[in-house]
């Protein structure tokens, strides 16, 4: 899969070459390329954004550099292009899901105010918010999309290891996970898990996925 993310702040998506990330994009699984919308400014200081018109707080990204991005961009119609904002469609793993199928994305990321709507009606197919608050900038909500969506690109997470086992699918949470040592603080591990049955650990874990669920998020098991 291939993510071109647009944004006034580059350095902040340092952090995707680490760890399993930093592995899908050294083995090309995953091409990441974070494009400075900076360098499209026609303005000699560089200059990116601008006052609202009609006043108000803040300034606002300018469509010029934003279009200019995107032009500069390989878009085909295998191509979705995010504009990250919490007016979007809120991210959730079915959505996660649906992204993850996707050949191409481009995420543009927004700051100050926002960005000229103009140059989202010229170049955004989707917005998508990843809650209802409001962040500073973009550039972390791209990264959310980069990492969850990342973890469903085939091969990224390794073959002994399935997104699909993990809280959301079915519409359940996880069970509860143990490792070494066997009683650490006087607390057992769960002796069903040291049994080496099979069978039983599959159906322990399958019900403390449903208990678990009822308990934090029963919202979950009315969902479809
Ligand atoms: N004035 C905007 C509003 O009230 O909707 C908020 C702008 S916010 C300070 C700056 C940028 O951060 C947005 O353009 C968007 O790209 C990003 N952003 C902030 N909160 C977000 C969220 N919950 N989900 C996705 N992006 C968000």
């Amino acid at each position: 899969m291939k993510i071109d993310i647009l944004t006034l702040f580059p350095n902040m998506f340092s952090s995707l070459n680490e760890s399993i990330l930093g592995r899908a994009q050294e083995k090309n699984l995953l091409e990441i390329n974070v494009v400075n919308i900076r360098d499209f400014s026609k303005d000699k200081h560089k200059k990116c954004d601008d006052a609202p018109f009609g006043g108000g707080a803040g300034m606002v990204m300018m469509a010029q550099p934003v279009c200019d991005a995107f032009d500069s961009l390989d878009i085909t119609p295998d191509t979705c292009r995010i504009y990250v904002s919490p007016k979007g469609k809120r991210l959730d793993q079915a959505l996660v899901k649906e992204l993850a199928q996707k050949k191409h994305l481009v995420i543009l990321c927004g700051h100050y105010e926002g960005v000229d709507q103009r140059a989202l009606d010229l170049n955004i197919d989707m917005e998508v918010s990843i809650g209802d608050y409001v962040l500073t900038g973009g550039e972390i909500p791209a990264m959310v999309i980069v990492d969850s969506v990342s973890r469903f690109v085939p091969q990224v997470l390794g073959s002994a290891h399935s997104a699909e086992d993990e809280s959301f699918s079915d519409n359940l949470l996880e069970y509860p996970q143990y490792t070494r040592p066997q009683n650490f603080r006087g607390l057992e591990v769960p002796q069903i898990l040291l049994s080496g049955n099979h069978g039983k650990i599959d159906e322990w874990r399958h019900n403390q996925k449903i208990e678990i669920t009822k308990q934090k998020r029963p919202d979950l098991l009315k969902k479809d």
